[in-house]
């Protein structure tokens, strides 16, 4: 799926990591996260201390891996990086914490999937930071307490609900990011296509823009396949009819919607009559993983008010009914 959110292939990473803004200052939009940051940042810095711990959430592909990674630029420290799946014990983390220098940056992606014991070590980690570890078996195990240096763990969700609320509770500061505005990311699109060289128009960007669902990742994804297009089918320069030509040709509609989405909306309103109908339901019917659909699909629809998220499940918008060229049902009394 071309316009998928999440992390692609390893070469893909390669380029994305090409990509990635280096300082809080090259880092475009999420203007409130930003100004917390920088004041926070500048405060530790100057007392020597290390930062709080930050929790950064919200739907994939925002950036919050490259936040992190300027989070300790900016700190001027090392960061390490991790994923919840891959600490499967608590010795694993342990390793890492007790390798950390002072007031460096660890950086745990899909936090809420750190496994419960795993978690029970961190929480006297981030605290005083200690943690207390197991050494032997059976009767001659006994538990050490190990000191840490000062850290700040940065920890990446796509769902703030699903972090049990002693460890929400641990963390001093918390940003949500928010999809961007097409206007940011043109800007992104802009200077992604200067750091890649491929000539392009204010226009060209723009229309790259408006059909990359508020995401970065997807927007840097439809600028280097536009630009195969540009190369291909044009002189190699990126305009706005290139642009529309190529994200015709990849299925991404002007709303930057893709096949995905348009079946999923189909579903719920030929088949559910419009909702509200459960997620489950929903997954069965159009073949997809229930948390792609709710960490991947939704987020953007509902965002754009396509969709809405009622207690009772999901419902279609009359938006959702005009994209589709289909009749809404009348209303009673209307
Ligand atoms: P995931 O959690 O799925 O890994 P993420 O939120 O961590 O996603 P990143 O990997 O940080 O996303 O960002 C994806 C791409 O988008 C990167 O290549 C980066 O260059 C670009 N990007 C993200 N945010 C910005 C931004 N604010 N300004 C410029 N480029 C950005």
């Amino acid at each position: 799926r071309v316009i998928s959110p999440l992390a692609g292939s390893p070469k893909e990473e390669a380029i994305e990591r090409a990509l990635r803004p280096k300082l809080l200052d090259e880092y475009v939009g999420q203007m409130k996260v930003r100004e917390q940051l920088e004041i926070f940042i500048g405060a530790a810095k100057k007392r020597a201390e290390a930062l709080d711990h930050v929790l950064l959430f919200g739907p994939p592909g925002l950036g919050k891996t490259t936040l992190s990674h300027i989070i300790a630029q900016e700190l001027g420290v090392n960061l390490r990086q991790t994923s919840g799946p891959v600490l499967e014990k608590p010795k694993d983390l342990a390793a890492l914490l007790t390798n950390l220098e002072p007031n460096d940056v660890l950086f745990i992606d899909e936090i809420h999937r750190l496994s419960p014991v795993v978690e029970e070590i961190l929480y006297p980690a981030l605290e005083d930071y200690q943690i207390d570890i197991m050494i032997g078996e059976g009767p001659a195990a006994r538990s050490i307490k190990l000191d840490l240096q000062p850290f700040t763990l940065v920890g990446a969700t796509t769902r703030a609900g699903m972090l049990t609320n002693p460890l929400r509770d641990r963390f001093g500061i918390v940003a949500r990011l928010e999809f961007y505005s097409a206007e940011e990311l043109a800007r992104i699109v802009r200077r992604s296509a200067g750091l890649l060289n491929a000539p392009i128009d204010e226009d060209g960007a723009f229309e790259i823009a408006r059909r990359s669902r508020g995401t970065p990742r997807i927007a840097n994804r439809l600028l280097r396949r536009v630009r195969d297009y540009a190369d291909v089918k044009g002189s190699g320069r990126i305009s706005k009819d290139i642009a529309e030509r190529a994200l015709a040709m990849l299925d991404v509609d002007p709303q930057g919607f893709d096949l995905m989405d348009r079946k999923l909306l189909e579903a719920v309103i030929h088949r559910f009559d419009g909702g509200p109908v459960g997620l489950d339901n929903i997954a069965a019917s159009i073949g997809e993983e229930r948390d792609t659909i709710e960490d991947v699909i939704e987020p953007y629809l509902i965002q754009q008010g396509y969709l809405q998220r009622t207690p009772r499940g999901r419902t279609a918008t009359l938006a959702a009914y005009r994209h589709l060229g289909v009749n809404p049902p009348r209303t009673e009394g209307g």
